[in-house]
C-alpha cells in the first residue's frame, strides 16, 4: 500500500510527494476527512515513506525499514492510541512520555514518526502539551494526526499542522486504484461502486476471496428473502448465519463510533485484538464481527432498493450488478417497509457491537424483512 493509493485530491498528493522528495518534511502534518477515506492507510503508508532508506518519493517496500514498518516493527514509528487508565482518552502522561521519545534520535529509521490517528481523543491538557512540542520540535521527528473533525483540536494546534484533506474517492478513481492493482474490470467496477469512495472497502473486497464471496452470498440471499414465506424464514437466518462464519479473518469494528479507517485494510483496530478473553468468548465475538459484514452487505442492498424507490438511476447504486434482481425485489415491499427494513439493519448493527445474541437476532431479522412477515 503507498500513501498514493488513497489520496484522490492532486493538492494533497503534492503536498506529501513534496515532502518526500524534497527532503525536507514538515514536522505535523493533520490529515482531516470523514470516515472510510484512507486516512489511517495514508499516514501509515506516509510515516514508511518517510522512513525508506531509498528516500524516494514511495516506500520501496524492499529495504529493511520498509520491511519493519510493515510488520510494524520499525521502533522509529509510533503509534500513540487513547491510555490504557481510560481507554477513551489520550491523556497528559502520554504526550510527555512522547516528547522524552522524540528527544532522541531514530534509530533505525531516518525519522521519527508519531502517529495519532484519534487526536479527536486528545484530553484537553495533553492537547496544550503537545502544543509546545510543536513550537520547537527536533528536525528528526514528524507527528503525523487524524482528525474527521476539525473543530475537535486547538485552533493554535491546528495552525501548526500542514492540513491535508481527504476526500470520498469517486467511483472512477476507485476503479482506477483496482485496475493498477490488477484487479479485472469488471470486478473493479463492482467494488468501486460499492465501496462509497472508501479505497480501503474496495480493496478488500476486491482483493479478498472471502469478504468477496460474503457479498455475493448475502444479496443472494436478500434477493431470496423479498420472495420468502413466512414459513422459510428460520431456514434463511440459519442460512444467514452461515455466510457471517465465513469471514475469518478480518478484524472487528471499533467498539465506539469510531468505525476502522479503513474497511477491511490491515491497519485497522488492532486495540481490541486483545480484549477478547477466553475462546468462547472468542467465537461468540467472531460471529458478532461476521454478521455485522453481513449486516453491512444488507444496508447496501435495502439502500439500492430505497434510492430505486426514488427514481434513482441504476447506474448510481451501490450494487448496479444486481440491478435486475434490485428491480424485483422492489414490487415486493411498499415504501415504508423499506425505510423500517433500512432501519432494523442499522438498529441490529449496534445491538450487535453490545453483544446482541447473533442467532436470535438473526431470526428477528429474517422475520421482520420477510415482506410477507
Ligand atoms: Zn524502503
Amino acid at each position: 500500500m503507498s500513501y498514493t493509493d488513497v489520496l484522490g485530491q492532486q493538492e494533497a498528493l503534492r503536498v506529501l510527494r513534496g515532502a518526500l522528495t524534497s527532503g525536507k518534511p514538515g514536522h505535523a502534518y493533520l490529515f482531516h476527512g470523514p470516515e472510510g477515506v484512507g486516512k489511517t492507510m495514508a499516514a501509515t503508508a506516509f510515516a514508511q515513506a518517510l522512513n525508506c532508506e531509498r528516500g524516494g518519493p514511495e516506500a520501496c517496500g524492499e529495504c529493511l525499514a520498509c520491511r519493519r514498518a510493515a510488520h510494524g516493527n520499525l521502533r522509529d514509528i509510533e503509534l500513540i492510541e487513547p491510555g490504557s487508565k481510560s481507554g477513551q482518552t489520550i491523556e497528559i502522561d502520554q504526550v510527555r512520555d512522547l516528547i522524552t521519545r522524540a528527544s532522541t534520535r531514530p534509530t533505525e529509521g531516518r525519522r521519527k514518526v508519531f502517529l495519532l490517528p484519534q487526536s479527536h481523543r486528545l484530553s484537553p491538557p495533553a492537547m496544550h502539551t503537545l502544543l509546545k512540542t510543536l513550537e520547537e520540535p527536533p528536525e528528526f521527528v514528524t507527528l503525523i494526526l487524524e482528525t474527521r473533525d476539525l473543530t475537535s483540536l486547538l485552533p493554535t494546534l491546528i495552525s501548526r499542522c500542514q492540513t491535508v484533506r481527504f476526500r470520498p474517492l469517486s467511483p472512477d478513481a476507485l476503479a482506477e486504484i483496482l485496475r493498477s492493482r490488477n484487479v479485472p474490470e469488471a470486478k473493479a467496477n463492482v467494488a468501486a461502486a460499492y465501496a462509497q469512495g472508501s479505497a480501503g472497502d474496495a480493496i478488500a473486497l476486491a482483493t479478498d476471496a472471502a469478504i468477496w464471496k460474503r457479498r455475493e452470498q448475502t444479496l443472494d440471499l436478500m434477493a431470496k428473502v423479498a420472495r420468502m414465506r413466512r414459513a422459510e424464514t428460520l431456514r434463511a437466518a440459519e442460512e444467514l448465519q452461515k455466510i457471517a462464519a465465513t469471514v475469518k479473518a478480518e478484524k472487528s469494528p471499533a467498539p465506539d463510533d469510531d468505525a476502522p479507517d479503513s474497511g477491511g485494510a490491515a491497519d485497522s483496530s488492532s486495540a481490541d485484538e486483545s480484549a477478547g478473553g477466553g475462546d468462547a468468548s472468542g467465537s461468540a465475538r467472531s460471529a458478532r464481527v461476521g454478521l455485522s459484514g453481513v449486516l453491512r452487505v444488507a444496508q447496501a442492498w435495502y439502500g439500492d432498493l430505497l434510492a430505486l424507490q426514488a427514481g434513482g438511476e441504476p447506474a448510481g447504486l451501490r450494487n448496479p450488478d444486481r440491478a435486475d434482481e434490485l428491480q424485483a425485489a422492489l414490487r415486493a415491499y411498499s415504501p415504508p417497509q423499506l425505510y423500517a427494513a433500512l432501519d432494523l439493519l442499522l438498529k441490529s448493527e449496534y445491538l450487535l457491537q453490545r453483544n446482541a445474541n447473533p442467532r436470535l437476532l438473526s431470526e428477528t431479522l429474517m422475520l421482520r424483512l420477510c415482506p410477507q412477515g
